[in-house]
């Protein structure tokens, strides 16, 4: 390969995995994107400058490490696949911003290694990555609960996963991953992305995620947040039931929890009969503050 060439065209692609022996390892979530206008957009949906620090997860080959390479200040690639790494060598070789870490990014201290890795670690840090579609909830979990302040997280996941984080209240895509994200960041789905892009093809098709810090701040704050993900989990456990059924589940049945349950429900004005899907986060945060002032959480 010679150091001009885009490494993620299809051709180039198939040429690199021939070279090294490489088949895509189905457990480690591996297809590889081949389609450098489809690169070249995930890095302009980032919004990606020179100014920025970006996380990498899953490089793969190299495909999207390299277009980020070109835009970001610094690049660092964690990849958990050992036989890509001696092949990111080759294909990175070029850039010298680019730093590969052979972990698994759910094991990865990410505080730790941004204060590690990059030069200047207060400039604003990004997350890119075509995300490996078996552990998408896992990641983006891992990256919300850590204490990092990402400055925006733009990922490629599988289209209906998409739909989830950016549902609206009512709808079958509407659940607690929708809530987890909504609690922290604003959704928005950058463009969707054919599954002939890759190689080899998912079965299912992708979208570009862009996650942004919420610029509003919550109308009403829980006064746990890990207690509010648990009960919202909990409240969504059995979606066609009633909230009822499921807050019996959640909290407790004894008549003298039914009561203060009940008593609970009609000061914040929310039917026992609904759907969990129907009611928003502010709703959620003020069942669970109200149920908290009540003992019973
Ligand atoms: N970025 C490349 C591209 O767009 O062609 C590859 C994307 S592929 C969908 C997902 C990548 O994530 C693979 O390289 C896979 O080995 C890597 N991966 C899977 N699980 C991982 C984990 N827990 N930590 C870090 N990387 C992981």
């Amino acid at each position: 390969m010679s150091e001009s060439t885009q490494i993620g065209n299809r051709k180039e692609t198939r040429s690199i995995l021939n070279e090294y022996g490489i088949h895509a390892k189905k457990g480690f979530g591996q297809n590889f994107l081949t389609d450098p206008e489809i690169l070249h957009r995930i890095v302009d949906a980032a919004e990606v400058t020179s100014e920025d620090n970006v996380i990498e997860i899953g490089p793969g080959i190299g495909a999207l490490t390299e277009q980020l390479a070109k835009a970001a200040g610094q690049v660092v690639a964690v990849e958990i696949d050992q036989d890509l790494i001696p092949v990111l060598e080759k294909t990175l070789a070029a850039y010298d911003n680019v730093t590969v870490i052979n972990q698994d990014v759910l094991k990865a201290n990410l505080p730790e290694l941004i204060k590690q890795q990059f030069t200047n670690p207060d400039k604003p840090i990004k997350v890119v990555a075509n995300l490996p579609y078996y552990i998408t909830s896992p990641i983006l979990m891992n990256l919300l609960s850590s204490p990092v302040r990402w400055n925006s997280i733009t990922v490629m996941m599988q289209k209906e996963v998409a739909q989830r984080l950016t549902a609206n209240p009512g709808t079958k895509q509407y659940g607690s991953l929708t809530l987890a994200i909504e609690y922290q960041m604003e959704a928005e789905i950058a463009f969707n992305v054919s599954r002939h892009s890759f190689i080899p093809a998912p079965n299912v098709d992708s979208a570009i995620v862009v996650l942004k810090q919420r610029q509003e701040p919550l109308s009403v704050e829980p006064f746990d947040k890990q207690k509010l993900m648990g009960f919202i989990r909990g409240c969504f456990a059995h979606r066609r039931k009633s909230l009822w059924n499921n807050l019996q589940s959640v909290i407790g049945k004894d008549a003298d929890i039914k009561a203060k349950m009940t008593k609970v429900l009609e000061q914040i004005e929310i039917s026992p009969q609904v759907r969990p899907e129907k009611l928003t986060l502010a709703q959620f945060i003020s069942l669970l503050n109200a149920f908290h002032q009540e003992k019973l959480i």
